[in-house]
C-alpha cells in the first residue's frame, strides 16, 4: 500500500531531487534546502524528513498525502519501498 501513516519512513534522494525540472520540484527543493540547513546536514545523498513535512508539502503542492507519494515515485525521488531503505509503509 501507498498509504501514509504516522510510521512511514520518508528519506528523500537528494540527487534524484537535484536533476528535476525547478518549476515542478522547485517547492520541494526549497523545502529540503531549508531542512538540511536547519539540521547543518549538507553531505547526504538522501534525507530523512518527517512525516508531518509530507503533509505541509502536499498542501503546497495543492494534492493529496497519498497523491504527492505517488508523485514523488514517479520523479525518482521516492522509491516505492522494496527494502523499506528508502520508502516504505510498515503498518
Ligand atoms: P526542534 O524541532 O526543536 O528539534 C531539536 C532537536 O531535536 C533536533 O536538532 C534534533 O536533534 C532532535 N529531533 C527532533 N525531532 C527529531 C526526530 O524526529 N528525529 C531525530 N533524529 N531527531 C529529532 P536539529 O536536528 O539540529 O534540528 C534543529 C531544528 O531544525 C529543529 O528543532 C527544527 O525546528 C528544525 N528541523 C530540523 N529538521 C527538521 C525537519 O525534518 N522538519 C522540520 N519541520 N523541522 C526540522
Ligand atoms: P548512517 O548515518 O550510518 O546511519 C545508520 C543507521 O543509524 C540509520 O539507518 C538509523 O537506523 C540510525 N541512525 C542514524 N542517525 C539516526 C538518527 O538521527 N535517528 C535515529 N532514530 N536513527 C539514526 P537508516 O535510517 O536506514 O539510514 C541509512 C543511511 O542513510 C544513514 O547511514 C545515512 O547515511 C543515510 N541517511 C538517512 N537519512 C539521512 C539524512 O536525513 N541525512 C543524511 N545526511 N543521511 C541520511
Ligand atoms: P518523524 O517525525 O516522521 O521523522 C522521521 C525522520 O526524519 C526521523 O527518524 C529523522 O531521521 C528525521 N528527522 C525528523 N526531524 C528531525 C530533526 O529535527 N532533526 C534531524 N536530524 N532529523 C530529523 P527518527 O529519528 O528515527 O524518528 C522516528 C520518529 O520518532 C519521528 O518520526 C517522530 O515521530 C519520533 N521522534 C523522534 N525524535 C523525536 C523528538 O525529538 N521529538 C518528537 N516529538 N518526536 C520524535
Amino acid at each position: 500500500s501507498s498509504a501514509i501513516t504516522k510510521s512511514t519512513k520518508i528519506v528523500l534522494n537528494l540527487e534524484s531531487l537535484g536533476s528535476l525540472p525547478a518549476d515542478e520540484a522547485g517547492p520541494l527543493a526549497r523545502y529540503a534546502s531549508t531542512i538540511q540547513a536547519q539540521r547543518h546536514d549538507y553531505n547526504g545523498k538522501v534525507l530523512s524528513i518527517r512525516t508531518e513535512d509530507l503533509k505541509s508539502l502536499a498542501i503546497i503542492y495543492d494534492m493529496s498525502p497519498d497523491e504527492l507519494t505517488t508523485r514523488l515515485i514517479e520523479w525518482g525521488v521516492l522509491s516505492p519501498g522494496a527494502d523499506g531503505s528508502i520508502y516504505a509503509d510498515v503498518d
